[in-house]
């Protein structure tokens, strides 16, 4: 009886392992058309000045836009386009329309006043070996000051392979393109080797932010925040939600921010109604 239970029990698992194998193909399968069909879409979330309140820059984050309207947030398909490797061509997508927005901005309204244009890397798409050779060949295409483009890594990509990290950090450093370090925090970084790379700037995560009430977070919040300030670093707050959340970064010294309380991710038209509103733009 035991042995035949076992035997039941090793069929269950198979059975939902192989369901779950065929849904992650099917998924691959429908990115895998979706990039064909072009169905991916960056919107713009709005990065501000805490101190002036003025628009600094954006963050382009990618979204899936089904065949039914449906708008697919990152969080269900990056993973499974980190495993699949689709996140390369995804991500030169994502690279190329962000510049290519960046360029348009330009020669509207936005003119030449100081502002960036963020885009994320995840870890497969910052270890690829030519990976500074296609940044070049983007800002190049649309002729963009290096300067205008911050990439976004998480401290975990880095500390993974710090010393090929390093390479790599420095090549782009070279070329004048910022770099930031994303979801600062939630990962074990290696203070001897985040003082060594060329970073410009860390983003506290959100978690740290949105608990910023509890002493504990506060604490994180301000450490980080002199942490940068004193390695030379910006710092950005993400998902600021409350004016209580924005007047206690704001009193930390937190250079910048971005969150609910501004503004969400937007289409492009949403960008251009802020930059044509002035020049730059105070959104409260
Ligand atoms: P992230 O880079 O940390 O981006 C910030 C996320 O926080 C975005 O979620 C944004 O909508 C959300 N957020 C901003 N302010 C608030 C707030 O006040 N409250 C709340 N609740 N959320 C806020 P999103 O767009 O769903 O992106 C999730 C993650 O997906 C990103 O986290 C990033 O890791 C990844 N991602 C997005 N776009 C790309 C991309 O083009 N390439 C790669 N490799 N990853 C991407
Ligand atoms: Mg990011
Ligand atoms: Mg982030
Ligand atoms: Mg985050």
């Amino acid at each position: 009886a035991a042995r035949s239970a076992g035997c039941g029990r090793v069929r269950v698992f198979d059975w939902s392992m192989r369901e779950r194998a065929e849904r992650v193909m099917d998924l691959e399968t429908n990115l895998r058309e979706g990039l064909v069909r072009d169905e991916f879409v960056l919107h713009y979330q709005p990065i501000l000045d805490l101190a002036t309140r003025r628009l600094r820059g954006v963050e382009a984050l990618v979204r899936w836009r089904r065949v039914d309207g449906e708008l697919v947030p990152p969080g269900e398909f990056i993973p499974a386009a980190e495993q699949s490797g689709l996140i390369i061509p995804l991500g030169a997508v994502v690279l190329t329309e962000a510049c290519r927005a960046l360029a348009r901005w330009r020669a509207g309204s936005l003119g030449d006043s100081p502002f960036f244009m963020a885009v994320n890397l995840s870890a497969r798409q910052f270890t690829q070996p030519d990976l500074v050779k296609q940044v070049v060949t983007a800002l190049r295409r649309e002729a963009m000051a290096p300067a205008d483009l911050k990439l976004e890594i998480t401290e975990s990509v880095l500390m993974e392979h710090p010393e090929s990290a390093m390479l790599k950090l420095r090549g782009l450093r070279e070329l004048g393109v910022s770099i930031g370090i994303d979801d600062f925090g939630t990962g074990y970084s290696s203070l001897s080797y985040l003082q060594r790379f060329p970073i410009d700037t860390l983003k506290v995560d959100r978690a740290f932010v949105s608990g910023m009430e509890e002493q504990g977070n506060r604490v994180i919040v301000r450490s980080v925040v002199s942490l940068a300030h004193n390695l030379g670093y910006d710092v950005v707050a993400e998902g600021i939600e409350t004016a209580a959340q924005l007047d206690d970064l704001s009193r930390l010294g937190c250079d910048m921010g971005q969150g609910f309380l501004f503004a969400r991710p937007m289409e492009e038209s949403g960008i251009v109604a802020l930059l044509d509103r002035q020049d730059p733009p105070a959104l409260t």
